[in-house]
């Protein structure tokens, strides 16, 4: 996802919930109910919803997901759909219940279990469905929830906008990793159960208008009252909040198949000759990416990019796109080291997501430097493909502006949260260059990228599952590495001591992770030394005037006391 613009941030239903909340305590303040009971009563509520949406709790845990259909008309004129989700899934373990979730505006009409209506109890925005009879372990069950009601319009990342075009026409979107699908439609709105047969989507929309959604088009067509019908097939397993509509007046182009992928676009017509020209740049980007990292998961779907009215999301196979059909990021110099103007970097980092967060899942929103640090890191992969390294290092190096350092990369799991700042994209993606550097062989760098991407494509991982998988990898102990990284604000300090007198300089490390000892280059830039520091001082020959370390390699914190 793209969430990095600071004025936008202060309008995310986040921030708009905290400032009603602030109101709410000073409404209660000024009329004299100076009891604490109401905010408290008001936390509890939302510590169960997190709860109920962050755990994987044992109604979840007691089935996995196998596919779902999702049947839906949408109403541009009033904002408002109707329609069914058919949920298909194994049970895992003798069961009665399970839980599925749905926002609170949107009414569950009945739920439907072999033709008949089951009971539903609904709590927060999760919902409780009750079997007539036990579940048996092993045994595929399928329910249907009918459902309907008016979305939240949350605006970007967090629900489903009803827009208009320039020309007046319906632009309707959803863009829900924020506040997650539940936001449009009932399913298991988690990260770490994906279907792993996909989905079909069946969306009715007005007549003139298209449906761009996620893998193939089946076919389209009228329904004979006023709504034309848009089946799509998803084939691989796919996160809920990449389930995507797009619905608007689009033109369809594709551009010849990659191999057996097909590339297609979709734009609107008053924008076609600028997006034909910008679409260019998916299919070198499609071809970098399958080289060096591995090939693109989701063959079958195909790759689509498709025109949307706010910066972009990793839709699955479906690519969402607005960022003006220019280069850089709002047309400025992104990382601001004059490489970001040769690419579209929303074409790029959207894209990267299709191998980095839609291939590889992370399990749980708290270990979401797995979608976000590696796709940042591809678009390094990216600018390394294109014009080598010596660019890559400078591109990568340019992020460093961005980076807080206040809050440890990896968040709380269990609370539906994201981590608290971007330093997940951006420390993340330095820390992955490090770790380069620190395996520090080029060929070795890339085949492990190539043999982390093919052991969890079509998985749901932790940062723990990463980390297993660089130290057999290499046949190291990196885990300190990671830890001092990942798990701790602070970087980690090189501490240098120069006597000039005696030329000589002293080094050791200070870094949270116990046992931080990772080896760096340092000395003449000609012909680098590489130290071995430790928590304890060493000596080495240097002066104050001439002794570097290399900084753009490995990502720290240089104090020369
Ligand atoms: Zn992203």
């Amino acid at each position: 996802m793209w969430v990095f613009v600071r004025s936008t941030n202060l309008f995310s239903p986040t921030f708009q919930a905290i400032l009603s909340s602030m109101n709410l305590r000073i409404t209660l303040l000024l009329a004299g109910l100076l009891s604490f009971l109401p905010s408290n009563l008001a936390a509890q509520d939302s510590n169960r919803k997190m709860q109920l949406l962050g755990e994987y709790g044992r109604y979840r845990a007691n089935n996995d997901l196998l596919h779902y259909t999702l049947t839906l008309r949408v109403n541009p004129d009033d904002a408002s759909i109707s329609g069914d989700n058919q949920v298909r899934f194994r049970m895992l373990a003798d069961g009665q219940r399970i839980q599925l979730d749905l926002a609170q505006e949107l009414s569950i009409e009945k739920v439907l279990y072999l033709g008949q209506p089951l009971k539903f109890m609904r709590e927060e925005e999760s919902f409780f469905i009750d079997f007539p009879r036990t579940l048996k372990k092993g045994t595929t069950q399928t329910v249907d929830v009918v459902y309907s009601g008016h979305p939240r319009t949350a605006g970007r990342f967090g629900g489903m906008s009803f827009e208009k075009d320039a020309a007046g026409k319906p632009w309707v979107f959803t863009a829900c990793e924020g506040n997650g699908a539940r936001v449009w439609w009932p399913n298991k709105d988690q990260w770490r159960d994906e279907p792993q047969q996909g989905v079909d989507l069946r969306i009715a929309v007005p007549n003139g208008l298209m449906d761009v959604s996620n893998g193939r088009l089946l076919g389209h067509r009228n329904l004979h009252n006023g709504y034309t019908r848009w089946d799509w097939r998803v084939t691989y397993p796919i996160n809920n909040y990449d389930v995507a509509l797009n619905i608007a007046d689009y033109i369809h182009w594709s551009d010849k198949p990659l191999g057996k992928l097909t590339i297609d676009f979709y734009a609107k017509p008053e924008d076609l000759d600028k997006a034909k020209a910008q679409f260019t740049q998916a299919r070198p980007m499609l071809e970098i990416f399958n080289r060096k990292i591995g090939e693109y998961a989701f063959v079958r779907d195909g790759y689509k990019l498709v025109q949307v009215p706010y910066a972009g999301m990793e839709h699955q196979s479906a690519i969402a796109y607005g960022n003006h059909f220019q280069n850089s990021y709002h047309n400025g110099d992104w990382t601001g080291v004059g490489i970001s103007p040769r690419f579209d970097f929303i074409i790029i980092h959207e894209s990267g997501h299709e191998w980095f967060g839609n291939a590889i899942t992370a399990a749980d929103p708290a270990d979401m430097w797995i979608h976000e640090g590696w796709c940042t890191y591809s678009e390094d992969i990216y600018v390394e493909g294109r014009w080598g390294k010596s660019d890559a290092i400078r591109y990568i190096n340019g992020y460093k502006s961005k980076v807080k350092n206040e809050h440890p990369i990896v968040g709380h799991r269990g609370i539906d949260k994201d981590p608290l700042d971007e330093d997940q994209y951006f420390k993340g993606a330095l820390f992955l260059n490090t770790l380069r550097s620190v395996i520090d062989d080029d060929t070795k760098w890339y085949a492990g990228i190539h043999a982390y991407y093919e052991h969890f494509k079509y998985k749901t991982i932790l940062t723990e599952d990463v980390v297993a998988f660089w130290n057999q990898y290499t046949g190291r102990n990196l885990t300190p590495i990671f830890n001092e990284y990942l798990h701790h604000a602070a970087l980690p300090k090189l501490e240098l001591k120069f006597d000039d007198a005696a030329g000589t300089v002293q080094y050791r490390w200070v870094a949270d992770e116990p046992n931080f000892n990772m080896a760096i280059k340092a000395g003449d830039p000609q012909h680098w030394t590489l130290l071995h520091p430790t928590a304890q001082w060493q000596t080495t020959q240097g002066n104050r005037a001439n002794f570097h370390v290399a900084e753009d390699l490995y990502y720290i914190n240089l104090a020369r006391l």
